[in-house]
């Protein structure tokens, strides 16, 4: 079995949809109040994982994300069976970046160390916020003192690889309070903190409250000083950009967000997951991309019904498995997605990569864009790369869609 990631492996997302308590502004496909459904879900699951190895014929994996949701909501004895199940259905390199989600109010010193014993060597803990106040209007359940503890304790459980989330730009967000959380999140020392600006997602309790009046709108212009804060504060501390809202210390880059952002491929597997594989058994160069069935029961439903059957039948992939939609790439449509999600990286897009994939160069098959955003100041050449400039970082989207829309 063939794939164009390297070392052979494809990225295994795994999507755990419960929540305690849905957060105002989250949008995400998760849920608070169907607890019950965890056993049949786990089970549902582990199915899915056995029936993509199966009908992959066992492909290596080059990193797993338990993602969700809250993956540490969910009862140790189900992530233990994940990842075995998981073991089984496929080839996982013993030092493969294994990721879990983590809130830090699920992080006991003893469900951290039962994480580490399901085969976890990574955790991502969603910190969001140093401050209590602006917790609260999060709607997370945690304290500032409570995210510090697990960071702590996560470090006692055996994670030598520990990433923190933030988030910037909110409503009634301080450029003070946003500092406190930066130079407390830093103090931890973690490995990597990936920090994202807020974004009110229409259909959201917060969107609707920004929209009535009850919540002050983000300050653009707060959220865009927050940032510059970030990186200088974060640069200081010897963490590394490699993504817009990336940062981490040498060698401790998310192995399976760059294989996103670097469009080799991977399976999402639950409710809703999205996969894009390519250069994978019959799926070809350019593959195809598709997204699983989103309600949790009617996801339970397609997998029990599932029977992986013969070899992996792209044209079959929707009426066989818990997929719902799928989208064969064109050549075009890759090339436009390498360049969309390669431009995040500060690395860019290698020209000798993008040639050995399509055949020709980044400058041969967007040279308007290529011109326009020299033009502009959003992009240039380094290291054989086409790459965002410092101005282009702050207005990444400019980029993006004039490649895109080519
Ligand atoms: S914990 Fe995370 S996934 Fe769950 S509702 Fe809150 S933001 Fe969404």
């Amino acid at each position: 079995m063939e794939t164009d990631a390297p070392g052979g492996g494809i990225a295994l997302y795994v999507h755990i949809p419960f929540c305690e308590s849905k957060c105002p502004y989250c949008d995400f496909n998760t849920y608070a109040g169907i607890e019950p459904l965890m056993p049949a879900y786990a089970a549902a699951l582990a199915r899915e994982i056995e029936q993509w190895g199966a009908w992959l014929g066992r492909p290596a994996l080059a990193s797993v994300f338990f993602g969700g949701g809250t993956p540490s909501y969910l009862p140790a004895r189900d992530l233990r069976r994940l990842t075995q199940a998981i073991q089984e259905a496929f080839r996982l390199p013993g030092d493969a970046e294994a990721t879990v989600e983590a809130n830090p109010g699920d992080c006991s010193r003893e469900r951290l160390l039962e994480m580490r014993r399901a085969g976890f060597n990574r955790i991502s803990i969603g910190v969001q916020s140093f401050d209590d106040a602006e917790l609260r209007a999060l709607g997370r359940r945690h304290t500032a003192e409570r995210a510090a503890q697990a960071v702590r304790d996560a470090r006692q459980a055996g994670f030598e690889n520990v990433s923190l989330d933030l988030m910037f730009g909110l409503p009634n967000q301080r450029v003070s309070t946003w500092e406190r959380s930066v130079e407390r999140a830093l103090a931890l020392g973690p490995d990597h903190i990936s920090a994202y600006a807020l974004t009110l997602e229409p259909g959201t309790p917060m969107e609707a409250s920004v929209r009535s009046g009850a919540t002050p709108e983000p300050d653009a212009d707060l959220a865009a000083e927050a940032y510059l804060l970030a990186q200088a504060a974060f640069a200081g501390a010897g963490l590394r950009q490699y993504e817009i809202s990336n940062w981490a210390r040498a060698g401790r880059e998310s192995a399976h967000n760059l294989a996103y952002w670097r469009s080799l491929p991977y399976l999402g597997v639950g409710p809703g997951a999205h996969s894009y594989l390519h250069g994978v058994g019959a799926l070809g160069r350019f593959g195809v991309r598709f997204a699983n069935v989103k309600p949790p029961r009617a996801y339970i439903e397609r997998v029990e019904a599932w029977t992986a059957d013969g070899p992996l039948d792209p044209d079959g992939v929707e009426s066989a498995s818990a997929v719902d939609s799928r989208e064969f790439v064109s050549r075009r449509g890759a090339m436009a997605e390498t360049m969309m999600m390669g431009l995040r990286l500060n690395a860019g897009v290698s020209d000798a990569d993008f040639r050995a994939r399509f055949g020709e160069g980044v400058g041969d098959a967007f040279p308007g864009p290529v011109a326009e955003c020299a033009d502009l100041g959003l992009t240039e050449w380094a290291d054989g790369a086409l790459r965002l400039t410092e101005h282009g970082r702050l207005l990444g989207n400019e980029a993006f869609v004039r490649f895109v829309g080519a």
